[in-house]
């Protein structure tokens, strides 16, 4: 495709796309790769909490950060302004969305310089790839202003260059991960999945979960991914059959024991998802935003409220989620 045709197919306006966050249903770590990588068996499933972005064509590169407004997704109910802490996002080239803009834009040769605008729902650094989110999000938004028309897996391929978390960004819903999470397989579920997130009041380190992970490894008290097979035939069924007790009883993260380990109020959270009437209760990611799984939407209100009444923070979503995708304006009639 010439620059011309690319420009020609390309839109003047800003464009806003909107990428979900994502939980793992099971997150099975082999051991520390010579790469430095861990070779992962993850389940992901897409949440409709999300975070939107807004491409505007500006004379220079640039990137801000505002919190979402509330229940800016369908199944959303968020607990105040203060649950997204925004200090975490980098304004600066580091930031994964401007990265993912300029790699589009190199890549295709198509780009002139956008101000991306982030509307954050996805608590930042609480194991629920708000970032990757955001490279998603950016992705598609730049393609669609630039015209440059690539298909969704050649937007997820360049995307696996900025982190491992966002092909599954890119393409939603519910999917097997493996490599380090980018290789991605679809999983069949016609269910719908109510869950309720609880944020912890502080970040957890991706790289130190992972560390804490090798070190209790290393001392014989985790075992670095158990009856992989057995375990992911477990999700599967329970994904087929639409059981949310079946699903919370194979819900399993290899993380969890090293994430309590630097957190462990985690143990806590966990207990009182519990005991408020979830029937399965996990740590997300490398955490610390805990995810409980409930039977109904109506029953993770129920849920959120009763954590609520102990102090907690906790927002009920929906899910599978679509992946990233142009929110089209409202065209004024
Ligand atoms: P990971 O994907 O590393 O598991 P996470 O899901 O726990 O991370 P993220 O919200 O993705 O959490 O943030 C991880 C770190 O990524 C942040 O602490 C921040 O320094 C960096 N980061 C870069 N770009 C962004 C962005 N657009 N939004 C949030 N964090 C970003």
């Amino acid at each position: 495709m010439s620059r011309a045709d690319v420009h020609a197919r390309g839109r003047s306006r800003p464009v806003t796309a909107r990428a979900p966050a994502k939980v793992n249903l099971l997150l099975q770590s082999g051991p520390r790769r010579a790469d430095g990588y861990h070779e992962l068996l993850t389940v992901f499933q897409a949440l409709s909490l999300a975070d939107d972005v807004t491409a505007a064509p500006a004379p220079e590169w640039g990137v801000s950060v505002e919190a979402a407004p509330r229940a800016a997704a369908p199944g959303e109910h968020s607990t105040g302004p203060a649950l997204v802490d925004l200090s975490g996002v980098p304004l600066d080239e580091t930031n994964l969305a401007l990265q993912a803009a300029l790699l589009l834009a190199r890549e295709t040769g198509a780009g002139s310089p956008v101000h991306l605008t982030i509307r954050k729902g996805v608590p930042v650094a609480g194991g629920m790839a708000g970032g990757s989110a955001d490279a998603a999000a950016a992705l598609v938004a730049c393609d669609a202003l630039w015209g440059t028309g690539l298909a969704l897996d050649d937007l997820a391929e360049l995307g696996a260059e900025l982190g491992s978390d966002v092909p599954f960004a890119v393409h939603g819903r519910t999917a097997v991960g493996t490599g380090r999470g980018e290789r991605l397989v679809p999983v069949l579920t016609s269910a719908t999945w109510a869950w309720v997130l609880v944020p912890a009041g502080h970040e957890l380190s991706t790289p130190k979960v992972y560390a804490e992970f090798d070190a209790l490894v290393a001392a014989g008290r985790v075992q670095a991914g158990a009856e992989p097979g057995e375990r992911l035939r477990a999700v599967e069924a329970a994904l087929r059959a639409g059981d949310p007790r079946a699903l919370g009883a194979a819900l399993g993260n290899d993380l969890e024991a090293a994430a309590c380990s630097l957190a462990p109020a985690l143990t806590e959270t966990l207990a009182a998802g519990r005991a408020a009437g979830a029937v399965g209760a996990i740590v997300s990611g490398s955490g610390p935003t805990v995810a409980l799984l409930t039977e109904s939407t109506r029953h993770a209100r129920t849920v959120a409220e009763r954590l609520r009444a102990q102090g907690r923070r906790a927002l009920t979503a929906v899910a599978p989620a679509p992946g990233a995708h142009v929110l089209e304006p409202v065209l004024a009639s």
